[in-house]
């Protein structure tokens, strides 16, 4: 997509203290490891690309809240969330077992210096679970920011290529949820509550924005949306035809988040919009 790169663990140090000189407060970081397996191993290795960068992060720009994306995707051979079994032309994802990797995952990000651990997978009982071994492991300060509601969508095509985490068989509709089904998003972010979530986040955001507005208002938490790849690429290719303003369209947009209750928005125009909101 336009406007967006994958960096070094160095290169993001820079990134980072130009995005504190905008006055953006903190970061998300997604991993893109060189080798995949069926463990995910690279995902909570000691020297994992993300456990460098933040180590990185730390000794360099330490005030930058620096928040980890946790989940096994972009670490796993078939590119599913969690640990698949495959039987014939079935496969599932081998819930506990998954949350086990996660937890361990979660620890060592805490370890290379997270803030704030965001777990993107929508495994049953994780928020609980990593709450409990972080906690038991004396980072009960570092947060954590659920994805409380996370829809099965087509807007993330994008960034899945991005990312090189497409799954190689199967759709993730089994973990992620309907996008006809609100009452589900409520239950779903009522147990991440009682797990002890602080931050909830709804995914993605334009489509899902009545969801937003609901759990801002009945379960009064700092309320995150995330505005995902195929919102931002539907806005640049109309701009790149003339279609569309995209300053004034991604101002309306965020403005509209933040009217439904966002309190954190996490965007790929978050340099740009820092920038405009400025001027
Ligand atoms: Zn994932």
């Amino acid at each position: 997509m336009p406007g967006v790169f994958q960096f070094s663990p160095d290169g993001i140090v820079d990134e980072a203290r130009r995005a504190q000189d905008l006055g953006l407060q903190a970061i998300l970081l997604f991993g893109v490891p060189r080798e995949k397996d069926e463990q995910a191993s690279g995902a909570y290795a000691e020297n994992g690309v993300v456990q460098k960068t933040l180590r990185a992060i730390k000794s360099k720009c330490p005030e930058v809240v620096a928040i980890t994306d946790v989940c096994l995707c972009q670490y796993m051979s078939h590119g599913h969330c969690g640990v698949a079994r495959i039987d014939g032309d079935h496969f599932h994802v081998l819930n506990d077992e998954t949350v086990d990797l996660l937890v361990k995952t979660a620890l060592s990000h805490a370890h290379a210096g997270a803030d704030m651990v965001a777990p993107s997978d929508m495994m049953d009982g994780r928020i609980g679970a990593i709450r409990e071994a972080l906690d038991a492991n004396g980072f009960d300060q570092t947060g954590i920011m659920s994805y409380a509601a996370k829809f099965a969508s087509v807007f993330y095509g994008p960034f899945r290529d991005a990312a090189e985490s497409p799954p190689k068989f199967g759709d993730r509709r089994s973990y992620q949820m309907d996008c006809a089904n609100a009452e589900e998003a409520l239950r779903e972010v009522a147990l991440d509550v009682e797990e002890g979530a602080d931050i909830l986040m709804i995914k993605p955001a334009l489509p899902y924005i009545d969801i937003l507005w609901r759990v801002r208002e009945r379960f009064a938490k700092p309320t995150a949306v995330y505005h995902v790849s195929g919102e931002y690429a539907m806005v640049k290719a109309a701009a790149e035809k003339g279609f569309l303003d995209e300053r004034a369209a991604v101002l309306e947009i965020m403005t509209s988040l933040k009217r439904a209750g966002a309190d954190i928005i996490v965007t790929y125009w978050a340099r740009e919009l820092a920038e405009w909101v400025r001027e």
